[in-house]
């Protein structure tokens, strides 16, 4: 028997024990003739201490930072006590001491606190792993998982486990690919999610399925994407969206319940694509606070009963927003006394090129209820007020407004309010706001293409009654200039979002389940009929035997747990992560491989 306890679990309690414990050395104090160590495992730290006798032994056989230690002992009462630590009120009297290894001088310090660096950590991610914070992130993850699990399975969910090596199913990223030796010149696709199999399974009739499963999607690496991450995937069959909402709010409550003790009772929000895209400039809005936009360009938003058709703005030779297409004004409560520095810093803020705006443009509603802004000489104080009361201030606050392109204003802007929100402390780390978004656009026009695509993925169904006027017309684009007024720009999606502090959480929606639309969305989106049938053949085949109306969707686990755990990275909770740029950096992976192995594949590598 190697232990008897863990370090984390002696008390004051067991005093006078005899006992035995297992773990690494933390840290090594001499104290002339007696010495102290820290000994630490999963579970904690016990302090040992090393009396005149056994404490000489150690000059034969000397111990240091992350050598794997035997001790027998007893358990003593501290007389120096530290009770940050749930054992600092006893500490073991070593009766004798084995070194079950030794261990090189690890790179950085393995404590709370560590000097690390990022790359240095990654390298040596098994040593970065006995850090207790990590660690506590990797609990934190098995704890959303089997919150996740049990919640689940009360449901009648069944965990079904899908094929990695697959063949291509293209959900809007490109696909890794494993060459196949016994079909040279063949590759499977390592699947970007189990979207096809778990509508099959429907077809097959495990109405309730669910899956923990790894992704896989080789897109350029924006900040915080893994290459493989988590996924907690599910597919429902005989629902409509409303039986997903509340089966997933359910989840996450309870995920919240188990894993954070929060009783999350209130009514999650609703909102729709285009409400949130007005309202907050995204489709993933953070609702721990107000600020929401005013668009000066659409009259009718500012005043919606007048009727004479012109915005607040207008008339008034201000090129730059005559000019825009957008304008977009936000307040923030109680910035009147920003100083003109303040502004100013402001505005270089969001003329960094991530936000791309030309300037900024201010009106300041003074206490006193004057008005003061940087466009005076166009706009008279009468009107300025007029815009701040529509943007809903009240004397003491601050307008800001941007204007530029529809698409770049828009998110410009709401950068603006999650920068302000954040410098007034509005986004608590503790609060947590759930959000359903609805109702997304069906497709998405492609520029370049000229073509559709797919918003969601190419699976997901119309809303019901808009089903004809995607049958019934003609998706080509003729008029590339004017692809709004195409009927299909205005097909919403039975898709949804469910949003987590600002953060897309899940994502999916109400299948199609019948060949003919399923067909019709392919050619849609480009695919002849031999296309679809070399890709999706075996979906299309499936659908005309029985398929039932179905529907799902599938949370990111990993973020999940970031947002639980509080922190912003999911690397942090993922116990072996690739860097930015996709690599594992303690592996060395990507790598080359034997030319016995190319060969084997029939693999070149030297293409151009
Ligand atoms: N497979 C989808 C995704 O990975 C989710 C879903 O529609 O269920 O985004």
């Amino acid at each position: 028997m190697y232990r008897s306890h863990t370090c984390g679990e002696l008390r004051l309690q067991d005093k006078g024990k005899k006992i035995q414990l297992a773990g690494w050395v933390q840290t090594v104090r001499k104290y002339g003739s007696i010495t102290f160590v820290d000994l630490r495992d999963r579970y904690g730290i016990t302090q040992l201490l090393f009396g005149e006798a056994v404490n000489a032994q150690l000059d034969q056989q000397p111990i240091g930072r992350e050598f794997v230690l035997q001790v027998t002992g007893t358990v003593i009462e501290r007389s120096n006590k530290n009770l940050q630590l749930p054992t600092g009120e006893i500490e073991i009297e070593v009766g004798s001491f084995t070194i079950l290894n030794r261990s090189a001088v690890p790179p950085f310090t393995i404590q709370d606190e560590t000097d690390g660096g990022d790359d240095l950590r990654m390298k040596y991610r098994f040593l970065d792993l006995r850090r207790a914070p990590v660690r506590k992130n990797l609990e934190l993850r098995y704890a959303v998982n089997r919150a996740a699990r049990n919640y689940l399975h009360q449901q009648s969910f069944l965990d079904i486990e899908t094929p990695f090596l697959i063949k291509s199913t293209p959900e809007g990223a490109r696909d890794f690919v494993v060459p196949s030796r016994m079909n040279p010149g063949q590759f499977y696709a390592l699947p970007q999610s189990p979207q096809t199999f778990k509508q099959l399974l429907m077809v097959s009739g495990y109405d309730r399925y669910y899956q923990i499963v790894k992704c896989f999607r080789d897109e350029d690496l924006r900040a915080d994407r893994q290459p493989e991450f988590t996924q907690i995937d599910c597919e429902m069959a005989f629902v409509e969206q409303e039986d997903i909402l509340s089966m997933f709010e359910g989840m996450i409550k309870s995920i919240f319940k188990e894993v954070k003790g929060i009783d999350y009772t209130e009514k999650v929000e609703r909102m729709t694509w285009e409400q949130a895209m007005w309202t907050y400039g995204n489709d993933k809005p953070d609702i721990r606070f107000g600020m929401p936009l005013l668009n000066l360009k659409k009259p009718d938003s500012v005043y919606p009963d007048r009727n004479d058709n012109r915005s607040l703005i207008d008339g008034a030779q201000f090129n730059v927003f005559d000019q825009a297409e957008t304008v977009l004004a936000i307040c923030l409560p109680n910035g009147a006394d920003y100083t003109r520095k303040q502004i100013d810093e402001l505005t270089e803020w969001v003329k960094r090129p991530q936000i791309g705006m030309k300037g900024l443009v201010y009106i300041r509603y003074n206490a006193d209820g004057s008005c003061k802004s940087s466009v005076d000489k166009f706009y008279s104080e009468e009107r300025q007020l007029a815009i701040a009361k529509a943007a809903g201030a009240n004397p003491g606050d601050l307008i800001l407004i941007v204007a530029g392109a529809e698409e770049r204003t828009r998110k410009a802007i709401s950068e603006l309010r999650l920068e302000l929100g954040e410098r007034a402390g509005l986004r608590k780390p503790d609060e947590y706001k759930l959000l359903w978004v609805l109702d997304f656009p069906l497709f998405e026009y492609d520029e370049e293409g000229n073509r559709w695509v797919a918003r969601h993925h190419p699976f997901t169904s119309p809303k019901p009654s808009q089903i004809e006027t995607m049958i019934s017309n003609d998706p080509a684009i003729k008029d590339a200039a004017n692809y709004l007024n195409h009927p299909y720009a205005s097909i919403k999606a039975n898709a949804y979002d469910m949003v987590l502090n600002g953060n897309e959480i899940g994502g999916g929606s109400i299948r199609i389940h019948q060949r003919e639309l399923q067909e019709k969305m392919f050619a849609a989106l480009g695919m002849d009929k031999e296309e679809q049938q070399h890709k999706f053949g075996f979906l299309l085949g499936a659908f005309e035997y029985g398929a039932p109306p179905h529907g799902g969707i599938a949370f990111g686990f990993d973020r999940l747990c970031a947002l639980l755990g509080g922190s912003e990275s999911i690397r942090d909770f993922i116990a072996f992560p690739k860097n930015n740029a996709g690599r594992d950096v303690m592996l060395d992976a990507p790598s080359t491989i034997d030319d016995i192995q190319l060969k084997e594949l029939q693999i070149r590598t030297d293409l151009k």
